[in-house]
């Protein structure tokens, strides 16, 4: 096992791996921009180093200054976590060559799977169902109309290179087509760098499912069942839950099968994410991999009590899987709710600021995973998530009623927040039946 890891990210997810590492003793090095000088995960790493000004681009996402904060400190691995680097094949492959361990698959995963276009080629010819669309990117509008007219309307512009719900215009009329086309090239070329978009058919109100999966270097593949991703705003998650409302022991065999030969196609390892739509008949077609750890994964730790990050690192250090798919058990019911420094009111607009009261909740099945502290002040230049709160409990409806009063009792002063808009959301009886798909929040808007 590593002695010394250098954990490449901030906010909660640095904090969870920190965790992570002092559990198998590990020692850990953090990283920091300037605007994160009193950071949780700087704080509490045995070492911090700070990489450069608060713009993403000169620290969390520069690799030569995270790099040489390895050299300085001997630390031996990096862990990505989620977002920055975590799916770039350059830096997997630049640690290779600088002798530092990459706590992720190999440069070649990365690069099959981070080409949404080729992803789902390599996934169509290793028998994994995909949505029909178009064979790879769209060379121009011309053929993006032919292939539309072809598997008729409504479709879906993708950024091959998209994430985080970027690059992506669904089009009902021939008309908005090379509009929507346009749109999505400069948002991918702004976000991504890469224009190269793809055309698929519209799913209509399927629900997101996503499989996680686990695999050694060793050839060694599990699946720990699924999460349902489908409460999303503007493609992006919003609640997560495990196991999914709508899931059946046969349903969940074929897509944990699917997941597993989606990973062996890549030559995979480590933790990954294999998402797919699933419509009302049950039908589920491969949308992506994540290669990275994903941010609801607690809600599969709370259901199968495996240690995601633990896992990460002991597949990172060469170790085999030490369980086998026979051995994986989904107890009990976990739902997530992703905490945000957002205004609900003014279309969820970041609220950066400092945090001037703060109560957390807890008791019996209650998780939280997060970066923030009392008269923390929340930078403007990252993500606005600040915390996750994770309920776990045997059944639904418990876990339900857990998370109503987890909610209710926490409290941010100071910055606004999304918790009033979970707890109506929770409420709602589309929630409490599990009739919702992906398209609700964009339906109702709760406010
Ligand atoms: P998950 O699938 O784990 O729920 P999200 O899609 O919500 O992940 O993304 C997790 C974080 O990573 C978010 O902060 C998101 O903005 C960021 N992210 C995701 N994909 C990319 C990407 N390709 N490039 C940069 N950031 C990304
Ligand atoms: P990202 O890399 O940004 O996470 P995804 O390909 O995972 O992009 O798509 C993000 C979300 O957009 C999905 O979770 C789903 O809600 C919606 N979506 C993507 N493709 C389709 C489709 N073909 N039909 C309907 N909805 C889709
Ligand atoms: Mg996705």
């Amino acid at each position: 096992m590593f002695n010394k890891v250098l954990i490449a990210n901030r906010g909660e997810i640095a904090v969870r791996i920190i965790r992570a590492c002092r559990e198998l003793s590990i020692r850990t090095v953090a990283v920091y921009s300037e605007a994160d000088r009193h950071a949780l995960h700087a704080q509490i790493a045995d070492e911090a180093v700070c990489i450069g000004p608060a713009a993403t681009k000169d620290s969390y996402l520069n690799m030569k200054a995270i790099l040489a904060a390895c050299e300085l400190t001997g630390a031996e691995a990096v862990h990505p976590g989620f977002g920055f680097l975590s799916e770039n094949a350059l830096f997997a492959k630049t640690c290779d060559k600088c002798g530092v361990k990459f706590i992720g698959p190999s440069a070649a995963s990365i690069e099959m799977m981070g080409d949404k276009a080729t992803a789902k080629e390599t996934m169509k010819n290793a028998g994994v169902p995909v949505v029909p669309g178009s064979d790879g990117i769209v060379s121009g509008i011309d053929e993006a109309k032919e292939i539309a007219e072809k598997i008729g309307y409504p479709v879906m512009v993708k950024a091959s290179a998209g994430g985080g719900g970027r690059g992506i215009r669904m089009v009902e009329r021939p008309e908005d087509l090379e509009a929507a086309v346009t749109a999505a090239r400069q948002e991918a070329l702004a976000f991504f760098g890469n224009d190269g978009v793809y055309i698929e058919k519209f799913i209509v109100d399927p629900r997101h499912i996503e499989i996680q999966v686990l695999a050694d270097q060793h050839g060694h593949v599990v699946h720990l069942g699924e999460r349902d991703c489908s409460l999303q705003r503007r493609n992006q998650k919003v609640l997560e839950e495990c196991p999914s409302p709508v899931m059946t022991p046969q349903l969940r065999e074929k897509m944990g099968e699917a997941a597993c030969k989606a990973a062996l196609a890549c030559g995979y390892w480590n933790a990954g994410t294999v998402e797919f739509l699933v419509d009302k008949y049950q039908n589920f077609y491969f949308m992506e991999m994540n290669t990275r750890i994903q941010v609801e994964h607690p809600v599969t730790e709370m259901v199968t009590g495996v240690d995601l990050v633990k896992q990460q690192l002991l597949i990172a250090a060469g170790e085999e899987l030490a369980f086998e798919q026979k051995d994986v058990h989904m107890t009990g019911h976990a739902i997530e709710c992703r905490i945000n420094a957002e205004n609900p009111r003014f279309n969820f607009r970041p609220s950066p600021g400092k945090i001037t009261g703060l109560h957390m909740p807890g008791g019996p099945g209650v998780r939280i995973d997060s970066a923030v502290y009392q008269d923390y002040v929340i930078p403007p230049y990252y993500d606005s998530m600040i915390a996750k709160l994770i309920a776990y409990a045997p059944t639904r409806e418990e876990a339900i009623q857990k998370m109503k009063w987890a909610l209710a009792e926490f409290l941010v002063e100071g910055v606004e927040t999304n918790i009033d808009f979970q707890l109506k959301l929770i409420r709602t009886d589309a929630f409490k039946t599990a009739k919702y798909d992906i398209g609700y929040l964009n339906r109702n808007t709760l406010l």
